[in-house]
């Protein structure tokens, strides 16, 4: 999971400050010489954790922290502050131009993540009913227009091509083809290069000064840590981009990018990769990211991932099941589905508040794994049978368990798991019926 290390290691250090009913300057010198190492551990540029730590020292050993009721809880709430500033305070939007089409242009160096970012930006703008073009400019790269053309496809948005012809022109032709074919955001995938080199950059600001982009978004991969943020000075200083995205943030980044771009660069990161595939393309919220690493949880973006997901009508009548004891075997397969199409398991533990420490205890029973072999189980049941699991007896198990290639005693796990959580689903129904509110499904 991104940022783990860093996390532990601050968690750690908040958790001594929290244990004391008063802290001295002292106290706070030293988790500060702490929170620093972390940082420098998480690769975060050198300049940027000493003015952080600086910017928490100084709001910390102020006496009205000190001599508060909570004062170790007064100083993580400075670092989480500090931590959403350094990031950029809050997010920042795309800008849209009021007189089509808006025109954006990715950029970065190769396996940054360009071409597959630009495709699922173009999915997300047709999902809020724009009509986005995307324009294959990568000319050098083999393959790096077929790619475009088979993620086109994929997300539904038209792919404007021009074989291998010189990029200032498929730049330019495509704006035509956008105000001519009423495509009202055009997406330009330039080529990318191993290294920043004169080529490149000469190339790229003949195709900005040519389209004349609202938006600029450099691409970097945020496994590469200090180097992401080197490349975005470096892109910086030439092309003057407008924003950041951030790539594989699903991965087991330390953080040293998320935190140090916007301070080093001035430019904010707009939107981070959170995965391979089409969907996994997400604004960046400062705050959020803060709350996650200091282990508060993000439970704004498991909520919203949620309404993404779940159907708000589903929804209600499974919690009306739950009130009335009808909660299926069937309905717990369609829910641990649902749960599933949210994406791995272990990401959404993570938004969870005080999860990401559990979460380790627990790390073999959320293997995806075992949903699929629940499911299986499942599955092999008659419809009967998963309505009512009381009719199981032994020769039912068996042909179960035959069928979905499981031992008997995995049904019976099953089967107690499900009467177990039912009677829970119901407890928290009925928590949520006393105070009026909807219920805690989901
Ligand atoms: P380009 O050379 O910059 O155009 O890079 P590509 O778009 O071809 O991406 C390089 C590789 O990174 C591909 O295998 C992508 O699937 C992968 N990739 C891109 N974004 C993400 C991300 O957010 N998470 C993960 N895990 N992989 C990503």
């Amino acid at each position: 999971m991104a940022f783990e290390g860093l996390s532990d290691r601050l968690q750690e250090v908040f958790k001594k400050l929290r244990g004391k009913g008063k802290i001295s300057e002292e106290d706070v010198k030293l988790a500060m010489r702490e929170v620093r190492l972390a940082l420098l551990e998480a690769d975060v540029n050198y300049k940027v954790t000493k003015s952080f730590v600086a910017a928490v020292s100084e709001r910390a050993v102020g006496q009205e922290v000190l001599q508060s009721v909570t004062p170790g809880q007064q100083v993580v709430k400075i670092v989480y502050d500090e931590m959403t500033q350094l990031m950029g305070g809050s997010e920042t939007k795309l800008t849209m131009s009021s007189k089509p089409p808006t025109v954006f242009m990715t950029v970065g160096l190769q396996g940054a993540g360009k071409t597959t970012t630009a495709a699922k930006l173009s999915r997300n703008l047709l999902k809020q009913g724009r009509r986005p073009l995307l324009v294959a400019a990568d000319v050098y790269r083999p393959a790096a227009i077929k790619q475009l053309q088979v993620l086109g496809e994929q997300v539904g948005v038209p792919v404007f091509s021009m074989g291998q012809s010189n990029p200032v022109d498929i730049a330019r032709a495509s704006l035509e083809y956008a105000r001519s074919n009423n495509r009202d955001i055009v997406i330009i995938d330039t080529a990318g290069r191993l290294h920043v080199n004169e080529e490149l950059m000469a190339e790229l600001l003949q195709i900005q000064k040519t389209v004349n982009p609202h938006e600029t978004l450099l691409v970097v991969d945020a496994m590469t840590g200090q180097d992401a943020v080197n490349v975005a000075e470096a892109f910086n200083d030439q092309l003057s981009i407008t924003g950041v995205i951030l790539t594989k943030l699903d991965g087991d980044t330390r953080g040293g990018a998320a935190l140090s771009v916007k301070a080093v660069t001035g430019c904010p990161i707009k939107l981070v990769g959170m995965g391979e595939k089409m969907d996994a393309l997400e604004t960046f919220y400062p705050e959020r990211m803060a709350s996650r690493i200091l282990g508060m949880g993000d439970i704004l973006s498991l909520v919203e991932k949620a309404q993404e997901n779940f159907d708000e009508q589903k929804a209600r009548e499974m919690e009306q099941k739950i009130r009335k004891q009808e909660f299926t075997l069937e309905d717990f397969l369609e829910q641990m589905q649902q749960v599933k199409s949210m994406g791995p398991l272990q990401d959404l533990l993570g938004m969870i508040p005080g999860m990401d420490k559990q979460l380790k205890g627990i790390e073999g029973q959320i293997d995806e794994k075992e949903i699929l072999h629940v499911e299986a189980i499942i599955r092999s049941m008659t419809p009967e049978e998963r309505r009512n699991p009381a009719i199981l007896n032994g020769s039912r198990k068996k042909r179960i368990a035959r069928g979905s290639g499981a031992k008997v005693q995995e049904v019976n796990r099953l089967v107690k798991q499900f009467e177990e959580s039912r009677k829970v689903m119901k407890q928290f129904a009925d928590m949520g019926g006393k105070k009026g509110k909807r219920g805690a499904f989901p």
